[in-house]
């Protein structure tokens, strides 16, 4: 079977192997081992600097990691602005809720890109309106819900304009698309190890650089991102983590780095979804939208007219691919197909030959 949704991902066998590794305990050195390995080469992806940034293991899924990060680096009295396009944006706006952090909210369209001109607005003049200057700004990198990739430079340069930070939600873009953390703004970035980095659910993780950690507020008790970070650089961890996760992720980004990083990864996601772009055009299915505006992880087509999405899927998973629906007020139009994972121009081939089986 080959899934084409976004995470887990169809494994590599040297990634699904590596979980056979013996039992450890996690309170032995083998444990720390591994956790410092991990530690190390997800700050390698990127080539991050170790004295600024550290990376903070959490043993959850891509929310877990989300959800740590705001709850901990809000301070308490910071004031939060959420510019959602998607489910996942959404998502930042309910955890900051859960927390009672102060947030507001700026709701865009779903398929529209982000307005920049409006959220600067927003983060300029909050103090003349009476209420507190915005201390944060949380975006999705990666809208997962429609494929678009916003923009985070100019995100950034926004956060630097008016003096608030960034913090990004990268769960399905760490490891395949640019990420600057040379930007002064970026205080966080959340990911997990079953996206683009293709290692197993179980392990989520932060980017967070050290000087955001010294003004944490740590809501949260088993999600404190600070507690975590100090535990593990003393070769510690506050819980049980998910060992065979750590093993898996371990191997993944061993795989990661010798296929050349990110860089190497983004041209394979890229030739793979401008693969499944031309030959669904072919057979008349539209793209959402175009390719300058989408990720190279995960792109939206239009489900063609007189053709359920439920004929559409079963017919596939019946042929060994698994596509993924639309999310929310989407389902009906749209279905998602994502190239992460162990995922080969072969098997694009095979699947659109599928497709074009069933329209027919
Ligand atoms: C997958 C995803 C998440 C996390 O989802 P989990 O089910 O908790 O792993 C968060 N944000 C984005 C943008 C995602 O694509």
């Amino acid at each position: 079977m080959r899934l084409l949704n976004p995470g887990p991902v169809t494994l590599s066998e040297r990634v699904r192997r590596s979980m056979l590794a013996p039992d450890l305990c996690h309170r032995e050195s083998e444990f720390f081992d591994l956790q410092d390995e991990a530690r190390r080469r997800l700050l390698a992806t990127y080539a991050i600097d170790p004295a600024e940034w550290c990376a903070v293991l959490i043993t959850s899924s891509g929310t877990g990691a989300v959800e740590s990060m705001v709850s901990t680096l809000v301070p308490t009295d910071g004031r939060v602005l959420v510019a959602e396009n998607g489910v996942y944006g959404e998502r930042i706006a309910q955890i900051c809720a859960r927390y009672r952090i102060s947030c507001e909210r700026m709701a865009g369209d779903w398929l529209a890109a982000l307005d920049l001109a409006a959220i600067s607005r927003r983060l300029e003049h909050a103090p003349a309106d009476g209420g507190a200057r915005f201390t944060h700004l949380a975006v999705v990198h990666h809208e997962t819900t429609t494929g678009r990739l916003n923009d985070l430079r100019a995100l950034g340069d926004l956060c630097r304009q008016h003096g608030a930070k960034l913090l990004v939600d990268a769960v399905s873009s760490f490891g395949a698309e640019p990420l600057e953390f040379g930007d002064d703004s970026l205080a966080a970035v959340a990911a997990t190890a079953n996206k683009c980095l293709h290692g197993v659910p179980g392990v989520a993780f932060a980017i967070v650089r050290r000087r955001a950690l010294e003004r944490a507020a740590s809501r949260a008790y088993y999600l404190d991102l600070a507690r975590c970070a100090a535990a593990q650089d003393r070769r510690d961890t506050p819980f049980t983590p998910a060992v065979q996760a750590h093993y898996a992720l371990v191997e993944a980004l061993r795989e990661h780095a010798e296929q050349g990083g990110w860089m190497a990864r983004h041209r394979r996601y890229a030739a793979l979804a401008e693969q499944v772009r031309a030959g669904l055009d072919r057979l008349g299915i539209a793209a959402l939208l175009p390719p300058e505006e989408s990720s190279v992880v995960l792109r939206s087509y239009c489900i063609p007219a007189n053709t359920a999405y439920a004929t559409l899927h079963d017919g596939l998973k019946a042929r060994g691919f698994v596509i993924y629906a639309g999310q929310g007020n989407l389902a009906q139009r749209l279905f998602r197909i994502s190239t992460m994972g162990d995922v080969s121009a072969a098997d694009i081939d095979r699947l659109l030959e599928s497709c074009g089986e069933l329209l027919r």
